[in-house]
């Protein structure tokens, strides 16, 4: 165990970081934390009650109304992210390893992407936090006024994420809330509350004021829709399902919350008539197989020309049968397991819908029968041909291993698939010319596009969906806005701007003339 956790953890018993103290719920009930490569439980979490609930807010307000964290410069909120970023770097073996044992992460992603991308995004956040000063307005119109702009948290922020990203998910959300003075209270997913606990115990040494960021864990419905309806929170942002997210916004209408939503998807790649069909059939495998197809942005319909639908499905199915599934601890695993036996369902009541709806299925649509697998929630590489845009396996999320593959007449057709969903998260176009793929990236309704590409993403860019993935934008400087209140201060250098133009009480009339005036 790292240094210093164990005031976080006993043996699998982990605590929470609740009012400035690691604790366990109010109830003393806990929910069990599972590795999914094995089902087995490997921790248990605090079952955070709604008194816990209350208290987490109680507290967050009070380091808001009377802490030091809004009142702390740019500069030294900048100190305390860049610090905890350079930690995990240091600590990154151990975060690898919950990322692994907890999310079923093959240790290649978690390495490489999850936990190597947090400690870089938390240091990007830091360089926005020091980019915070008042601003100057220029107002030509009212000749001898000054405007300022002021760039101020918004206040309390709930902050809950999926069990995906676990900590990469919290890093975007808690980064930026905090570079901009907010208070934080994170709610993980119950299925991966533990690099979460993990983080916050370094923003403790980093020497986060108490009540700053506390992590409350337990379900969706029991601790997470308290704190989207609570009175105290100003501010939800939420990772997840568009379900759920509906939920959120209609439970934070009452009090006008500020609310960013991250929501599902269903994205396309579209390969266009001159991709180069190798590439673009390895996109097309990374696109969707990466995480098992638990990625938000997992490309899980690609959309080919129908005349090379016989070549793109046999290299697809040679690349699907190379995807090595096993333990994700093992540096020679492709695709791990799903997260959860509940997830695993379903998947495979999609493959069933779309067995039912008439798509063919060419590979996978099963577990692995290796014999070492079977206690994992594992589920096989699967492809569909023969998809049809009216079919559940077109239209909804499966965010499972699942690829459909759709095959279009022309380009107009293609275009008008990939925008045919609720969603607009993400898409992909494949093709040699690159004015081709932009006139076809021009028309997709997404918050991403890709071009020859999949996946990759930059901090410096903003990332969000059309639609129903999204209200609002995560990473980029546009992360910043979003948990920032911007005020106008207006000074008036001549104090007779609204004498002049429109005044309540009109001046007295000159004197008559030859009036006496006495
Ligand atoms: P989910 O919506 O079930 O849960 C997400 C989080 O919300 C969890 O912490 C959960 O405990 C909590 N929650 C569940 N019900 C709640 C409720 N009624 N009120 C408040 N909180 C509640 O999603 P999931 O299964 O954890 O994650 C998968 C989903 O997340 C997929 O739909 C995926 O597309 C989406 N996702 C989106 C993005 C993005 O950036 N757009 C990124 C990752 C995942």
């Amino acid at each position: 165990m790292i240094a210093g956790w164990e005031r976080i953890r006993t043996g699998d018993q982990w605590k929470m970081d609740l009012a400035g103290e690691w604790r366990l719920s109010h109830g003393e009930d806990f929910f069990p934390v599972r590795d999914p490569s094995t089902g087995e439980v490997i921790a248990r979490c605090p079952a955070a009650t709604p008194e816990d609930v209350r208290a987490a807010v109680d507290s967050a307000r009070e380091a808001f109304e009377r802490g030091p964290w809004p009142r702390t410069s740019p500069r030294d909120r900048a100190r305390i992210l860049r610090q905890v970023g350079d930690r995990i770097t240091d600590l990154s073996e151990a975060f690898v390893n919950l990322e692994v044992r907890n999310g079923g992460k093959t240790i290649r992603q978690a390495t490489f992407f999850d936990v190597a991308l947090a400690s870089e995004h938390l240091r990007y956040f830091a360089d926005l936090a020091e980019r915070i000063r008042r601003e100057r307005i220029d107002q030509p119109d009212l000749p001898g006024t000054t405007g300022y702009l002021l760039r101020e948290p918004v206040g309390v922020c709930a902050t809950i994420v999926p069990w995906n990203l676990p900590l990469l998910m919290a890093v975007w959300k808690v980064g930026p809330a905090l570079a901009a003075g907010n208070t934080v209270i994170l709610k993980p997913s119950s299925l991966t509350p533990l690099s979460a606990l993990a983080l916050a115990s370094l923003f403790e040494e980093a020497g986060l004021p108490p009540g700053t960021l506390q992590v409350v864990t337990g379900t969706g419905p029991r601790v997470g829709s308290l704190l989207a309806s609570h009175p105290g929170v100003d501010l939800v942002s939420f990772t997840g399902s568009t379900e759920v997210g509906r939920d959120i916004l209609a439970r934070g209408a009452p009090t006008v919350k500020r609310t960013l939503l991250e929501l599902g998807g269903k994205s396309a790649a579209i390969l266009l008539p001159d991709a180069d069909l190798e590439a673009a059939t390895d996109g097309a495998v990374f696109g969707i197989f990466l995480h098992a197809g638990q990625l938000c942005e997992s490309t899980s319909r690609l959309l080919v020309p129908r005349k090379q639908a016989d070549e793109v499905v046999r290299r697809l199915l040679e690349k699907i049968r190379r995807i090595r599934i096993g333990p994700p601890d093992s540096f020679e695993t492709d695709m791990g397991p799903l997260i959860s036996e509940g997830q695993r369902d379903r998947v495979e009541g999609y493959v069933k819908a779309g067995v039912d709806a008439g798509a063919t299925l060419l590979a996978g649509g099963q577990r692995p029968d290796r014999p070492e697998l079977r206690r994992g929630y594992y589920f096989r590489p699967t492809l569909f041909r023969g998809v049809t845009p009216d079919m559940r396996i077109a239209q909804e999320e499966i965010f499972g291993p699942v690829l459909s593959l759709m095959e279009y007449e022309d380009v107009d057709q293609a275009v008008e698939w990939a925008n045919g969903t609720i969603y607009g998260l993400a898409a992909s176009v494949w093709s040699s010319s690159r004015t081709r793929a932009m006139k076809v990236a021009e028309q997709l309704r997404a918050g991403t596009v890709w071009i020859n590409d999949q996946h990759i993403l930059t901090v410096h860019a903003p990332r969000g969906g059309f639609k129903q993935s999204g209200i609002g934008r995560e990473l980029g400087p546009e992360a910043l806005d979003e948990y920032t209140e911007l005020k106008h201060v207006f000074v008036d250098e001549t104090r007779q701007w609204s004498q002049i133009a429109y005044p309540l009480v009109l001046p007295p009339p000159p004197p008559a003339p030859g009036s006496s005036g006495g």
